[in-house]
C-alpha cells in the first residue's frame, strides 16, 4: 500500500512536470508563430532618416521610383496633384528640397524644362541626378513623353534601380527584385497593348496635345494632336480646320481630351465633325480624385487602352 501510494505520487509529480513543460513549449511556439506572422504581414518599417530621399519632377517618375524603392525610399513629386507640368513653376522652397535629396529624377524636354537648371546645379552639389531623355531618348526624338509607351518604361526602371543600388548596396537584392517584378508587369501591359491594338478599323487618333508620339509609333497608329508638344501651344483657326478635315478623312468618331487641361478645344472639334469625346490620359500627373480612387500608372494605362480600342474600333 505504501509502495503503491509512493508510485502514484511519483506519477502525479511526473505528470504535472510534463504539463508544465508542455505549457512552456506551447507558449514558446505561440510566440514564434506570432513573430513569423508579424514578419510576413508587414515589412519592417524603415525610419524616415534611413530612407533614400528621391525627388521627381513629375508623377510617372515618382511612381517608378516608389515601385523600385518600396519602403526603402521616400519619394516627393515637385508637380502637385492636379497640376499640368509643362507650364508649372516650383516654389523656391520646393527647389531647395532638391538639394537635400539623394536622387533627383527629371524627364528632360518641354514637360519639365523648368527643372534643367536646378538639375545641373543639384548634380554639382552631389545629388545623383538622372535625366530620362538621355536614357530613353537616344533614338530620333519623337516627343518627351517616353513613359506613355509601356515598351520603353523598363529603361527608366533600370536606371532608377541602378542608382538606388549604388547608394544603398546593402539592399541591392530588394531593388533588383522590385525592379524585376515591375518590369514583368510592364511586359504584361505591353502585350495587352500589342494584342488590343493589333486589328482596328481606324488607325488614327485625335489627341489633345502631342504626348502620344512614342505610344503611337510603338503600337502602329497615327496621332493627330490638336495642340503642340505642350498643351499651351494653341492652334490657329486654320490649323484647327485642317485637323478637322484630316480627322473626317480618317473616319475619326472620337476626340480625346485630357484630365489636367480644359476640354474646350476637344469639344469644339468634336462638335464640328459630329464626334464624341473620351479621355486619353497622358499621365503627366494624377488628380486628387484619381489618387483617392487608388489609381496608378498601370491602372490608368489600362483605362487608356480601353478608350483607344473604343476610338479605333479594335477587335
Ligand atoms: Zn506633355
Amino acid at each position: 500500500m505504501d509502495m503503491l501510494d509512493a508510485s502514484y505520487s511519483h506519477l502525479d509529480f511526473s505528470m504535472s512536470q510534463r504539463a508544465a513543460a508542455l505549457a512552456t513549449a506551447t507558449a514558446a511556439a505561440c510566440i514564434l508563430i506570432v513573430l513569423v506572422i508579424l514578419s510576413l504581414g508587414s515589412q519592417p518599417t524603415v525610419p524616415e532618416s534611413e530612407r533614400i530621399s528621391v525627388v521627381a519632377t513629375i508623377y510617372p517618375l515618382a511612381e517608378f521610383a516608389r515601385q523600385v524603392g518600396s519602403e526603402l525610399v521616400d519619394v516627393q513629386t515637385l508637380t502637385p496633384a492636379g497640376v499640368e507640368p509643362h507650364e508649372f513653376e516650383p516654389t523656391p522652397r520646393a527647389i531647395a528640397g532638391v538639394y537635400e535629396a539623394d536622387v533627383f529624377l527629371i524627364n528632360g524636354g518641354g514637360v519639365d524644362a523648368w527643372a534643367t537648371t536646378v538639375a545641373s546645379s543639384a548634380e554639382q552639389a552631389g545629388v545623383q541626378t538622372i535625366e530620362m531623355s538621355t536614357v530613353v531618348g537616344e533614338e530620333a526624338e519623337i516627343d518627351e513623353h517616353y513613359w506613355l509607351s509601356p515598351a520603353r518604361v523598363h529603361m527608366e526602371v533600370e536606371v532608377i534601380r541602378d542608382a538606388l543600388m549604388e547608394i544603398d548596396p546593402e539592399h541591392a537584392n530588394t531593388y533588383n527584385e522590385n525592379a524585376e517584378r515591375f518590369i514583368s508587369e510592364l511586359e504584361t501591359l505591353d502585350t495587352e497593348y500589342k494584342i488590343g491594338l493589333a486589328s482596328c478599323e481606324i488607325d488614327a487618333i485625335v489627341t489633345s496635345h502631342a504626348a502620344f508620339g512614342y505610344l503611337s509609333h510603338d503600337y502602329g497608329f497615327e496621332q493627330i494632336p490638336i495642340t503642340g508638344i505642350s498643351p499651351e501651344e494653341e492652334p490657329s483657326a486654320g490649323t484647327l480646320a485642317e485637323i478637322a478635315e484630316t480627322a473626317k478623312r480618317q473616319g475619326v468618331t472620337y476626340i480625346f481630351f485630357e484630365t489636367l487641361v480644359s476640354p474646350e478645344l476637344a469639344e469644339t472639334l468634336a462638335e464640328e465633325i459630329g464626334a464624341q469625346t473620351l479621355v486619353l490620359n497622358p499621365l503627366e500627373g494624377l488628380t486628387e480624385e484619381e489618387m483617392a480612387a487608388g489609381k496608378n500608372y498601370l491602372s490608368i494605362m489600362r483605362e487608356n487602352l480601353v478608350n483607344l480600342r473604343t476610338a479605333m474600333v479594335c477587335e
